[in-house]
């Protein structure tokens, strides 16, 4: 039996983890499960799977919530509150995996605690790896442990490289890395097009179903830009080693390019419980509940290049991992900001890109070399960009 903290249990990437949990329950028992605000979930989700500990991060939500698990068949666990209380379920000694689902530099330091405590650690939380690249795979290194991507980019990258491969390695023979992006919703939109999309449209992707936030960074392709950032540090490519490759239909979810001429190609539905059951089993495999690729219903795989012009966010990504240092959170934060402020309909789609470019423009960039200075980038930005989108 392996013990699990899963950390963002009642998001898009949780409940797909808890859908393979509970195909496997002979296997994987749950330790921690945290939430920050959707109390009503977590509380099914307690009774489901009885874990010692629950994080509510809002402290008064987490004591309306202590009220109604007392009175519940999961009197037994423990509440905690705080986002510390996400550091400590994240390293606790019971713990063997923990799976990093929060959304945002939110889950920056609980990641981090669980690369240190040694744990196998399940990544889909990239905004962490973008922001604290350096040391959040140092942490990775000295802490012992195994970081494995759930992303299913990164995670099909994972699953073509070599025999022996670990993240954080530079695998020998690599010519390119290929990460393939569906395009997201607006692919065939003309630019004056863009100009008007709402929320709704940004928030229905074509293939996968997904956060909120992660819906949006698909439709400007700042999630692409993200996932550069996080290829790059997980398998220690350079940004002009990782192509972007348009394929509408995610089939194909990433390749690799071989000096041999050989590419090496990870394909599946578009579900994350395949990834999500990959890393939880590796380097054995068991069920996921995803069907099995049927390759009559997807005889037409194509593919474009990406257009800079359309979607600026991913030219932004590749210049701030260029200019390394404080750039990949200042552009983090920026975009977390400029994501909010567009799903508030405070700004259109178009002005994402605009106010991320202005803020990372008039940012002085620093070493990244401890996590205060990440952290501190973090703040003045967000600062910032809340100054910024005054003007828009
Ligand atoms: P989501 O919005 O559906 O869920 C987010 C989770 O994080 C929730 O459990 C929420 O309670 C928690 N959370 C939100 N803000 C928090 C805060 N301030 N403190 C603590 N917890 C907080 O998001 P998602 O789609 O599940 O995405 C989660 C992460 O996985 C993101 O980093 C995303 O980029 C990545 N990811 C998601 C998918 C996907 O298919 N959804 C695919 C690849 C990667
Ligand atoms: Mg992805």
């Amino acid at each position: 039996m392996k013990s699990i903290c899963l950390l963002g249990s009642t998001g898009s990437i949780g409940l797909s983890t808890l859908d393979v949990l509970r195909l496997n329950q002979d296997r994987y028992s749950v330790v921690a499960l945290t939430a920050n605000k959707n109390i009503e979930r977590l509380l099914e989700q307690c009774i489901e799977f009885k874990p010692a500990y629950v994080v509510v991060v809002d402290q008064d939500l987490a004591e309306v919530f202590n009220k109604k698990i007392e009175q519940s068949e999961a009197a037994d666990t423990t509440v905690l509150s705080g986002i510390e209380a996400l550091e400590f379920v994240a390293q606790l000694p019971e713990v063997d995996i923990v799976v990093a689902a929060i959304v945002g530099a939110a889950g920056l330091l609980s990641t981090l605690t669980a690369a240190k405590a040694g744990k196998r650690l399940l990544l889909a939380n990239k905004e962490s790896l973008v922001v604290s690249g350096d040391l959040l795979m140092s942490a990775v290194k000295e802490g012992g442990g195994t970081l494995l991507p759930l992303d299913s980019e990164h995670n099909a990258l994972f699953q073509c490289m070599p025999d022996g491969y670990q993240t954080g390695q530079r695998a020998k023979g690599v010519r390119k890395l290929i990460l393939t992006a569906s395009g997201g919703p607006f692919l065939d939109l003309g630019l004056a097009e863009l100009e008007s999309v709402t929320v709704e449209q940004a928030c229905a992707h074509p293939n996968w179903s997904m956060g909120r936030k992660i819906s949006v960074d698909s439709a400007t392709m700042m999630n692409k830009g993200l996932e550069v950032i996080e290829a790059s540090y997980l398998f220690d490519m350079p940004a002009d080693l990782i192509d972007v490759l348009v394929h509408p239909q995610s089939i194909i979810h990433s390749m690799i390019d071989y000096v041999d001429g050989s590419v090496l190609a990870q394909l599946g539905n578009p579900d994350m419980r395949t990834p999500i059951a990959h890393a939880l089993a590796w380097p054995q495999r068991h069920e996921s509940g995803v069907s099995p690729l049927d390759f009559m219903l997807n005889k037409q795989l194509s593919f474009e290049q990406p257009s800079f012009d359309k979607f600026p966010c991913l030219r932004l990504a590749f210049e701030a991992l260029n200019m390394k240092g404080t750039a990949p959170a200042v552009l983090n934060a920026a975009n977390e900001v400029a994501v909010e402020a567009f799903l508030n309909k405070k700004i259109r789609f178009i002005d994402i890109s605009k106010l991320i470019e202005k803020v990372i423009n008039n940012s002085t960039i620093k070493s990244a070399d401890s996590i205060d200075s990440v952290l501190q980038a973090d703040k003045e930005t967000r600062m910032l960009s809340n100054q910024y989108l005054e003007s828009f």
